[in-house]
């Protein structure tokens, strides 16, 4: 398993992957315990998670088949997730999820983990840097959280109907995941899943802003 770590803004690290296939089994535990509608909080196997995707995820109903590491592309977790899996709550652990708390398992403090694979795509790495600084760094939260908060209801309607039926997320994360996509990928949205408007357009425009300001720091 190759891949490399870089610490692109402070207290956020970013790993990338030689191979999909290793980011993906690397992070998936760590990923759903955080953020998964049917997992997030809870302990459980990687048997029990497969079984679970391939009955519920959009394409596992499709095809029968374990599509997760098709599915998803870029991880990111705040440091906290990695507690339960350092008190062996995860037990027993898998040769890449001991590799990688080996080498996060003994930093100090509040920071942020991000996975790529490949020669990054900026769309997703950005994505994930958004959620990063929305743990890490108080001022761009509140302002984000204040953005999110101005956005037209019929709008926000819409990307939860979406983040919900992605089959990713937990509705605790739809505020974090909301601000993320509406910064980053807006044109995505727009494009791919009709979610548009003028008044989102002009709250994207204002989160580019807060985000160009705060990544750079
Ligand atoms: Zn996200």
């Amino acid at each position: 398993m190759i891949f490399k770590i870089e610490e692109p803004i402070k207290n956020i690290f970013h790993l990338n992957f030689d191979k999909k296939k290793d980011l993906c089994e690397t992070f998936m535990r760590f990923q759903e315990h955080f953020e998964s509608p049917e997992y997030r909080g809870k302990f459980f196997s990687i048997k029990e998670y497969k079984a679970w995707y391939r009955k519920t995820s959009p394409k596992g109903k499709k095809t029968g088949r374990f599509t997760y590491n098709q599915d998803w592309s870029g991880f990111n977790i705040p440091s906290y997730i990695l507690e339960p899996f350092k008190e062996g709550k995860f037990n027993p652990l898998s040769k890449k999820e001991k590799i990688f708390l080996k080498e996060f398992g003994n930093i100090e403090g509040k920071f942020y983990i991000i996975g790529t694979y490949g020669s990054t795509n900026l769309d997703t790495l950005d994505h994930d840097i958004a959620h990063a600084l929305f743990y890490t760094d108080p001022v761009y939260n509140k302002k984000m959280k204040k953005l999110v908060a101005s956005i037209p209801a019929k709008d926000l309607k819409k990307i939860h109907d979406h983040l919900g039926s992605s089959g990713g997320y937990h509705e605790d994360v739809f505020e974090d995941e909301t601000h993320a996509y509406i910064t980053i990928n807006m044109p995505y949205m727009e494009k791919k899943h009709g979610i548009t408007s003028e008044e989102l357009w002009s709250v994207h425009k204002k989160m580019q802003k807060v985000f160009q300001k705060h990544s750079k720091s």
